[in-house]
């Protein structure tokens, strides 16, 4: 499969890489690892005319910490997050979730910003993201703004991501130590989550229950009313619209959610 013809531009800096999505506006697209744009573009379902590539702008990467926040570079990739020393002590369950992103090819080129901008509601970042209640910092010619990762999945691969902006910056809160669990449940090792959850300080992040990664609402609200874990994630698919697929219908998703929840609870580690 061949992609459209297409101009290739690379940015050395995050001025110019906005400077560059400003000036081709809609024909242009990010490509930081091009693990799923590039995918998109060979089977003709995205057809950008230039590609700004972002690979090479070095303040995009890195993680640093705040007193209370790991800062993490949007071109910081998933296996410089699974093996980072700051993010395994601070945020394990990003460092974990990040070790279960695909293969190990697709771990030294993917990147955070890329998955979370590419915001499949079956990954693992978003998932990530939204239980640790973090969140992106959004950058365009008018500025900067965070956007709390609650509000930055609005729909199926859609995201509060405004014309012209580059995700620039992941946050997620410092919490070393506080118990969490991570389920991915899949039919071979490598794949996208067919349901995914995760738990952390009374957060619970459901992947593939819906168009976003979702809060299992009713079982956070039961657990912090005193339920027990096997209570609570008897709620964990309410108010959930999961889609059916060769792998999974709608009652199994909902099933699966359930017991992958409860897990997720149960081994809080
Ligand atoms: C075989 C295979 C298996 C995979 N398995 C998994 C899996 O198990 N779990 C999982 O979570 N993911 C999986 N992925 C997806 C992988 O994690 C991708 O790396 C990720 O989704 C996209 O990151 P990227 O850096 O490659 O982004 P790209 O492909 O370069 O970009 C993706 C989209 O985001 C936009 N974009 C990228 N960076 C930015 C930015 N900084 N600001 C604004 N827009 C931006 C691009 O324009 C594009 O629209 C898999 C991919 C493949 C090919």
């Amino acid at each position: 499969m061949i992609p459209a013809p297409f101009d290739y531009l690379a940015a050395d800096s995050t001025s110019h890489a906005i400077g560059l999505l400003a000036e081709h506006g809609d024909e242009a697209k990010v490509l930081a690892g091009g693990h799923s744009l590039l995918p998109m573009m060979k089977l003709r379902l995205a057809q950008p005319s230039v590609l700004i590539d972002i690979g090479r702008v070095f303040e995009l990467g890195g993680i640093t910490a705040t007193a209370d926040e790991l800062i993490i570079g949007a071109t910081t990739r998933h296996a410089d997050l699974a093996s980072s020393e700051l993010v395994r002590t601070d945020a394990p369950l990003l460092a974990h979730a990040a070790s279960l992103v695909g293969d190990p090819q697709i771990r030294h080129r993917g990147t955070i910003g890329g998955s979370l901008a590419h915001a499949d509601p079956a990954a693992d970042l978003p998932m990530a993201l939204v239980a640790l209640g973090g969140s992106v910092q959004l950058t365009g010619p008018s500025g900067s703004r965070q956007v709390a990762a609650d509000d930055f999945f609005v729909g199926f691969f859609e995201t509060a991501l405004g014309e012209g902006e580059l995700l620039t910056a992941v946050r997620v809160p410092r919490r070393p130590g506080v118990p969490w669990g991570y389920q991915k449940f899949v039919r071979r090792a490598n794949d996208w989550a067919i349901v995914g959850a995760a738990a952390i300080a009374g957060r619970i992040a459901l992947a593939n229950m819906g168009p976003v990664p979702l809060r299992a609402r009713a079982a956070e609200e039961a657990l912090a009313g005193g339920a027990s874990p096997a209570e609570a994630a008897r709620l964990a698919a309410d108010g959930t619209s999961p889609g059916e697929d060769i792998h999974a219908d709608r009652a199994y998703r909902e099933h699966l959610a359930r017991v992958l929840t409860e897990r997720a609870l149960r081994h809080l580690s």
